[in-house]
């Protein structure tokens, strides 16, 4: 009987984790059924009742339309009723973009032998040589302490060798004038110049990102394209991009500022175009730009366009030097330097002909810019964040082994080891990252999620990185100056974190929020059929959505439990994986299950409040997010050829992203709002306990052994950074002592060892050295190697120091007088 029984649950269990059609289900309950009566031997009276009651939930479960009228119409009045309305702008940014991996992530049941197929993105001949010349040439141009202190902007050599070399135009097609990069090639150039200047990489980027180049592609009119895209190409258009108004920040969709459409005279005649009143600030370009794309509400009270009186948020494109345009102040985004400024302008009459796409467009641009945000958000943040931290990689492992206390290379510290462990693993998720998110790009998906995913997590992880640098520095590290690579850094990583969708929102409402509609396999088919669709195509749709919902919770519910049970055994791997990493497959197929399960009961349980409770999406947000980092981190393995030297930034990596995954789920289950519904999913989800644990120190000790040692596998961490030749640069000065320190240590092990051995006298540094050379414990070449080695150590120990004054009579002139922004305006 009890091995009946365990038969019975075995089956329910197969037939749940297999997701069985209901047809599949109802034969094998009829048949256990049937079974269990015969062998209970009941009575004839019970069985007929059993079968009729078997019978009815059969039919209701698998003919359509009784289903729908016992079951799924009277849960679509109620969901029609609990759903929250949306406001089109909201509609319009959830429905915009296309999901990727993430949707294999929500689905529970992530098709990995897919993703280890897609295509290893790979950079063209062109685009490499682009990184290789007038790339290299930029960085060389680019001195970052003299931009960020002495200059306060790119030195105008350099602004004109980026127009001229058609650094604004990576994204615009060789047909009008542009480079037509890849979004990888994009993203290289960009994470080149980014480990250089910040400056440098942020007056690259913004051309490149959401603004009128990638506007006018996707919308402009081919007259707008024929006249514009070849001018920005060559620079001689500088763009910038206005949403952003002093009320309306990350609320952008509430901008204030606004069009009238009206008649007007524009060069001699009559125009029917449109009187634009606004006030806008951060605009990053904005001081310089001679061409202002700009974000504002337009009005029609006169219906000379024929339709309705609010059009809605539009975009045009405004020339600078239109009358009326109030444009050239600058704001000082910490010390970063880049151009960036407030804009305004009152009742500036355009021809209409100036809406991007033309006056069809009016009204579209919120629609319009939420599509086009994916492609720039999934490069520009991201990228430049991996570029600094694998020059944070480069120079901080450098750092840690010339720079010594207690006569032990720093980095051999272990508490300054673990942090240095810590950038090293992150640089190496971080372009796994980067890699794979171009690759989708450059595929064809403009991944809304994904890229909210890539530019939270590759920012925050940056900060992270600068922090952990900026204590392994020390003092260093504090002192501004022309030999401190890593303050600036420092200083200018919160403007990653606040633009294009600042952290705490990008992370709280839009990773999860976004993503339980768009990745999730039938929400958005559920809303759809409740709010858009009417009569028999609601309800045909909203039972098929449903009844698939409701099978797919089932099964991952179970198999959340089943792999809960067997620690991941049977969870899926794909077999075309290393051996070595395949256990970390079925880790993120057990946690995908959990996750998938989790939401769904998140939301069943909370509705619509499930919005507002951003401490719990930010964490369900997190989840999506580690099991995307760990994705890519996996890939990145496979298509650089399965490295051995590499593992150890793997395995640091992704344990460290499976255990914050499954804290994550911990503090969602710790909160969640109905206790026992907490407990329940406790028991599903982890039925032994929580399993992962935080990565081990001997694979942070490994991590850091990567980026102390010189080498091949430190080389490729930072690979496609700008390493500057020579020592006339600090971060060259520090390359050079850092070889020269390893060389050197054989050297110093010599005279350290004739010390303990009492064959030499214990005495400082220099005096050792010298003693040694003397007493012959090491040759003449030896000695005037170390003495070389010492002279570059000390070049790298060495910290600025200014006058008193600072120059300050100097700055200030230079700076100008500060007024309130926006003074004039008001
Ligand atoms: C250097 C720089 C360059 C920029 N460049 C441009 C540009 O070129 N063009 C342009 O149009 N704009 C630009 N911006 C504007 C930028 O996109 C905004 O700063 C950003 O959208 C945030 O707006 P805010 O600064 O007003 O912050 P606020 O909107 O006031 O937000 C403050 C805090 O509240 C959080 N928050 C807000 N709403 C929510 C929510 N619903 N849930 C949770 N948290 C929330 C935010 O995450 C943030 O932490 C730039 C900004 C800077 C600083």
């Amino acid at each position: 009987m009890l091995s009946f029984a365990f038969g019975t649950l075995a089956v329910l269990v197969l037939l749940a984790y297999f997701r069985a059609p209901v047809f599949v289900w109802s034969a094998a309950v009829a048949v256990m059924g049937a079974t269990w009566a015969t062998v209970l031997g009941f009575g004839a009276v019970t069985n007929f009742v059993l079968a009729a009651v078997f019978l009815a939930i059969a039919a209701a479960a698998n003919l359509s339309a009784l289903r729908r009228m016992l079951f799924s119409d009277p849960l679509l009045s109620i969901y029609r009723r609990l759903l929250p309305d949306m406001s089109q702008t909201e509609k319009e940014a959830i429905e915009a973009g296309t999901v990727w991996w993430d949707a294999d992530l929500f689905s529970g049941r992530p098709d990995w032998e897919r993703l280890l197929h897609t295509p290893t993105p790979r950079l063209s001949a062109e685009e490499q040589a682009f990184l290789d010349g007038p790339v290299d040439e930029a960085c060389a141009m680019a001195n970052d302490w003299e931009i960020t202190h002495k200059h306060y902007d790119l030195p105008p050599q350099l602004w004109q060798f980026l127009k001229d070399k058609g650094f604004f135009g990576m994204i615009i097609p060789k047909k009008y004038g542009g480079l037509g990069f890849s979004a990888l090639g994009h993203s290289a150039v960009v994470m080149k110049l980014s480990s250089r200047s910040n400056a440098l990489a942020v007056t690259v980027m913004v051309p490149n990102s959401l603004g009128p180049a990638e506007l006018l592609l996707h919308y402009g009119t081919e007259e707008q394209k024929n006249h514009y895209l070849p001018r920005l190409a060559r620079g001689l258009e500088i763009p910038c991009f206005a949403l952003t108004s002093p009320e309306a920040g990350s609320d952008a969709a509430s901008i204030p500022d606004f069009g009238v459409v009206c008649k007007g005279t524009w060069q001699g005649k009559e125009t029917l175009g449109m009187r634009l009143t606004w006030d806008k600030r951060y605009i990053t370009l904005g001081p310089v730009a001679s061409l202002l794309g700009l974000a504002f509400r337009l009005y029609d009270p006169e219906r000379l366009l024929g339709g309705k009186e609010d059009l809605g948020i539009t975009c045009a494109l405004i020339q600078t030097n239109t009358p009326g345009v109030n444009i050239g102040r600058r704001h000082l985004p910490l010390n970063a330097v880049f151009q960036n400024g407030p804009n305004s302008g009152n009742e500036v009459f355009v021809p209409l002909d100036w809406i991007i796409g033309g006056r069809e467009y009016a009204g579209k641009g919120w629609k319009m810019l939420m599509n086009c945000l994916a492609a720039g958000r999934s490069i520009s943040l991201p990228t430049s964040s991996v570029g600094g931290t694998k020059a944070l990689t480069r120079v901080t492992g450098a750092y840690a082994r010339v720079r010594s206390q207690f006569r032990t290379p720093i980095g051999k510290l272990e508490g300054v080891e673990e942090a240095l462990g810590r950038i090293a693993a992150n640089a190496y998720m971080m372009e796994a990252t980067r890699v794979m998110t171009a690759g989708a790009v450059d595929l064809g998906e403009k991944p809304s999620v994904i890229s909210a995913i890539a530019k939270y997590h590759m920012t925050e992880r940056a900060r992270d990185c600068v922090n952990d640098s900026m204590d392994i520095h020390g003092g260093k590290g504090i002192c501004l100056g022309p030999n401190n690579w890593v303050g600036r850094g420092y200083q200018v990583v919160p403007v990653a974190i606040t633009v294009e969708g600042a952290n705490i929102l990008t992370r709280t409402l839009i990773i999860f929020g976004q993503g339980a509609i768009r990745c999730h396999p039938y929400v958005l088919r559920e809303m759809r059929a409740a709010k858009e669709l009417k009569g028999e195509e609601a309800s045909r749709e909203f039972d098929d959505a449903l009844t698939s919902h409701i099978g797919h919770t089932l099964s991952n519910g179970v198999r959340a439990v089943v792999h809960g049970l067997t620690r991941s055994m049977f969870a899926s791997a794909p077999l075309s994986a290393a051996p070595e990493t395949r256990h970390y497959y079925r880790h993120v197929t057990r946690l995908s299950a959990a996750f998938a399960f989790l939401a769904d009961v998140s939301m069943l349980a909370m509705g619509g409040a499930l919005k507002r409770k951003e401490k719990i999406s930010g964490r369900l947000g997190d989840v999506l997010s580690m099991m995307y980092l760990v994705s890519a981190t996996l890939k990145h393995y496979e298509d650089q050829g399965r490295l051995k030297a590499d593992l150890p930034l793997v395995r640091w990596a992704v344990r460290d992203a499976r255990y914050s995954a499954q804290q994550a789920i911990d503090q969602v289950l710790s909160n969640f709002p109905v206790k026992s519904l907490a407990t329940l999913l406790r028991w599903t989800l982890f039925p032994l306990g929580m399993p992962f644990r935080p990565p081990l120190d001997s694979r942070n000790h490994e991590c850091a052994s990567i980026a102390l040692e010189p080498g091949a596998a430190r080389d490729r961490l930072t690979a496609g950074i700008y390493l500057p030749q020579g020592e006339a640069d600090a971060t060259g000065v520090l390359e050079t002592a850092f070889l020269a320190t390893v060389a050197c240590e054989p050297i110093e092990r010599k005279f350290r060892e004739a010390v303990k051995s009492g064959a030499l006298q214990q005495r400082g540094g220099a005096d050792s050295a010298l003693l040694a050379r003397e007493q012959g414990v090491i040759t003449p070449e030896e000695y005037a190697q170390w003495q070389k080695k010492e002279a570059l150590r000390k070049r790298v120990i060495l910290v600025d120091d200014f006058p008193q004054d600072f120059g300050r009579a100097e700055s200030m002139e230079k700076l100008g007088e500060s007024r309130p922004v926006h003074a004039k305006a008001a």
